[in-house]
């Protein structure tokens, strides 16, 4: 095993997980990563970890499974998650190990396990067969035509895009647990009355427990990828099923994460996705004069850098 532990404070060095982190939709989150760094079936404009280093539709076992779950094992037992999340630095379905993984997690934890998927490879029965036992998935479906998935998904030439639409209605059918749909919305690209109408039709055919509206909220890879307002995303809500709901930009969780090493602590965050000192705040407990002088520190020795997105600072680590 390589993650370090110390023995005064027991604080885990970790190398699959991060946070917990107070999420919008799950509550207190342990994400897990299980991928290289932008290993992703596509590269969407809007992705906050910036482009696709890997763009494969290969799936392997890409580090070993018995570490990760020892790992995962470890952190959930000492900082008390809500669920345990595929999420992180690519498309997680990627990992050929994701099936055996939500088993064991959840039998050894007794936790809930949610997956993200961005839906592109929903297609391959074995990749729908090892989702099934999480408790909730949410699978994205930012593009109802070929046109606009092409544009703000950038798929791998290899996916195609009716088969893939298939394979997210087939799989929301199959599927017994929760069922949340996100939609990511794209100023000029598939806002238009026209493409949410195709949308509607898509999820009309789907079985889903809930539709998230969600827009541009960290820096985007691209920066001609614009976010909608609020007013905006609740208008189209209006549009889509009546499930839907447009999720507002951050909801703050009472519980808190022990910090120790913030420099550490906080460049390890920021590793994951572009953070404000707020969001740094609620998902690490650090009080923001305490990461502040951390990430003015990080930002000298050429470890991070901070961009303007929105009218706030984002701070993200130097790859
Ligand atoms: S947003 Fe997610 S699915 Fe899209 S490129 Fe980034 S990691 Fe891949």
């Amino acid at each position: 095993m390589f993650f370090l532990i110390c023995v005064i404070c027991g604080y885990i060095n970790m190398n699959y997980t991060y946070g917990p982190v107070p999420s919008r939709r799950l509550g207190l989150s342990l994400g897990v990563d299980i991928l290289p760094f932008k290993t992703c079936t596509i590269d969407c404009i809007y992705c906050q970890l910036g482009r696709t280093s890997d763009l494969t539709i290969e799936r392997k076992s890409f580090f070993p499974k018995e570490e990760i779950l020892a790992e995962v094992v470890l952190v959930a037992a000492q900082t008390n998650p809500d669920y345990i999340t595929f999420s992180g630095s690519g498309e997680p379905t990627l990992n050929a190990d994701i099936g055996w993984l939500i088993r064991e997690i959840k039998t050894q934890t007794g936790k809930k396990v949610a997956a993200l998927t961005n839906s592109s490879l929903l297609w391959m029965p074995q990749v729908r067969s090892e989702l099934m036992e999480a408790d909730l998935v949410v699978p994205s479906l930012d593009a109802s035509t070929q046109e606009a998935w092409r544009k703000i998904n950038r798929p791998h030439p290899d996916l195609d895009f009716k088969r893939m639409i298939e394979g997210l209605v087939t799989f929301s059918n199959e599927f017994s647990g929760e069922l949340w749909v996100e939609i990511l919305f794209v100023k000029g690209i598939n806002d238009s009355p026209e493409h949410v109408e195709s949308l509607f039709s898509i999820l009309s055919r789907m079985r889903h427990t809930k539709v998230q509206l969600n827009t541009v909220v960290r820096p985007p890879s691209e920066k001609s990828a614009l976010a909608l307002s609020y007013k905006e995303l609740e208008a189209i809500a209006q549009k889509l099923p009546p499930d839907t709901e447009a999720v507002l930009p951050y909801r703050k969780s009472g519980k808190q994460v022990s910090a120790h090493g913030h420099k550490e602590l906080i460049l390890a965050a920021i590793a994951r996705r572009p953070m404000t000192i707020k969001q740094i705040e609620q998902s690490l407990g650090i009080p923001p004069e305490r990461s502040k002088a951390a990430l003015e520190a990080l930002i000298t020795e050429n470890k991070a850098a901070v961009s303007l997105h929105g009218g706030e600072d984002f701070y993200e680590a130097k790859q």
